[in-house]
């Protein structure tokens, strides 16, 4: 049994929050602002590996469709532990063409992706019709995929947050700023080093007398001034991980990415399950609405929803759904993705020192990744085996990157 303290209270650092105190160890998750109050909230919900990864089999779509395979279990999981429900939907999605040409591209596509677990097909005409009544006449085809589904995410983050407290994790919200005071770095040769850094702009000393702890813990403190430590620390604080770039002295490429997404009515069931083209998607939740998103923007840290946004989003709708355009978005909401600079997340402790375990940088599947996330991190706490993709994920492959 070790103590953990997990940095961020969005989706990743719940279902790591979940699964390490599930296997026994002590669990303290800080947030500075409110569980789920930033990315994990503001998601669609969508578990699509599949429609997601178009190009090739790699790494980052082993992780995917693994994290899809351990869905079942870990939601139902979640649900029971919780006593929440967050619609689970197994609804298949559809991938729209509008090109005869593209139908093309549709069936290499459905060649690797039968390889590794799709049953999908491809549907046309009249088939496609009775999939998605509502759909434009200009949709030629579409690529059916019957494995993949979808939640109603802030439902979801609810419930994990649930989960976590019924099961003992500490949680400690609007905490305003959480950092590392104090770590050890394994020097080159391999001698451990106690690296120091006290309380940058904090103002405050620590209240814990330091002398009492072990030196191998690692401390945070939050600006209130309080120091927890712990045997390892996980980073899960989604775009803002790169704040630790200077603390640890290696780049982390972390950069939010702003979604903006909208809701409609669905009272007429114009919309019945989830379809993608690509420029975005529309999907039918069980509360009587549809959610269509989502756009890219580099806006910093600013989640302000835009008129300009908005309307893009309706322009996309409604080439999937032409009866959308009649209906004015009822709620408009927007969400800061963690993007890195190779669109994959790190995962997994640091070379330097293996107090420290990173889980951030999900981009646009962090919800998806939950399950499959919770596990590598706990695996490697645990020292368990890991999977072969692994490596890929490392935390210092943006190394040679110069820090700013
Ligand atoms: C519009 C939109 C639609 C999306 N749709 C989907 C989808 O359909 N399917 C899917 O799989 N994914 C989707 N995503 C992506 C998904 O939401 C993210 O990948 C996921 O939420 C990332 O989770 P996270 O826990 O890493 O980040 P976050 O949810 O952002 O959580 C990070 C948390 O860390 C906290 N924090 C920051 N710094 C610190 C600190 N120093 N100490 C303590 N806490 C700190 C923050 O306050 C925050 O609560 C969508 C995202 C958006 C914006």
């Amino acid at each position: 049994m070790q103590n953990i303290v997990i940095m961020g209270g969005g989706v990743i650092g719940l279902s790591c929050a979940f699964e390490l105190r599930k296997r026994g160890h002590s669990v303290t998750l800080l947030e500075i602002g409110q569980c789920g109050g930033q990315a994990s909230g503001a998601a669609a919900g969508m578990l699509a590996p599949y429609s997601e990864n178009l190009e090739e089999p790699d790494e980052f779509f082993h992780l995917c469709v693994d994290s899809l395979r351990l869905y079942p279990a870990w939601q139902a999981e979640i649900r029971h532990v919780s006593g929440q429900d967050f619609e689970y939907t197994n609804s298949g999605s559809l991938y729209a063409v509008y090109h005869e040409a593209d139908i093309l591209a549709l069936e290499g596509r459905l060649l690797w992706q039968r390889a590794f677990g799709s049953s999908g097909s491809i549907v046309e005409g009249e088939e496609l019709r009775r999939i998605e009544p509502g759909i434009s006449s200009e949709v030629k085809a579409a690529l059916h995929t019957p494995e993949e589904s979808h939640i109603y995410a802030p439902h979801y983050v609810q419930a994990l947050e649930q989960a976590c407290r019924n099961t003992g994790v500490r949680i400690i919200e609007n905490l305003e700023s959480v950092s590392i005071v104090d770590w050890h770095r394994v020097q080159p040769g391999g001698a451990q080093a106690a690296l120091q850094q006290h309380g940058q702009g904090m103002g405050q000393e620590p209240q814990r007398d330091q002398a009492q702890t072990p030196s191998r813990e690692i401390a945070v403190r939050s600006k209130d001034g309080r120091e927890f430590r712990a045997e390892r620390l996980v980073v899960c604080s989604g775009a803002w991980a790169q704040e630790l770039s200077g603390t640890i002295a290696l780049p982390l490429p972390i950069y939010p990415i702003r979604g903006q997404i909208c809701a409609y009515h669905n009272a007429e069931h114009t919309v019945r399950g989830m379809v993608f083209n690509n420029q975005g998607y529309v999907v039918a939740k069980d509360n009587g609405t549809v959610v269509c998103g989502a756009s890219e923007d580099v806006a910093g840290f600013d989640t302000s929803v835009t008129e300009k946004g908005i309307d893009r989003l309706r322009k996309w709708n409604k080439r999937l759904f032409p009866s959308l355009e009649r209906e004015i978005p009822f709620h408009r909401w927007a969400g800061l993705r963690p993007s890195t600079q190779d669109g994959r997340p790190l995962l997994g402790a640091l070379e330097a020192s293996e107090q420290i375990v990173f889980a951030a940088g999900h981009y646009r599947n962090g919800i998806l990744l939950s399950p499959v996330t919770a596990k590598i991190v706990a695996d490697v706490i645990d020292g368990l085996e890991l999977p072969s993709y692994y490596p890929a994920f490392a935390p210092e492959r943006f190394s040679h990157m110069v820090l700013r």
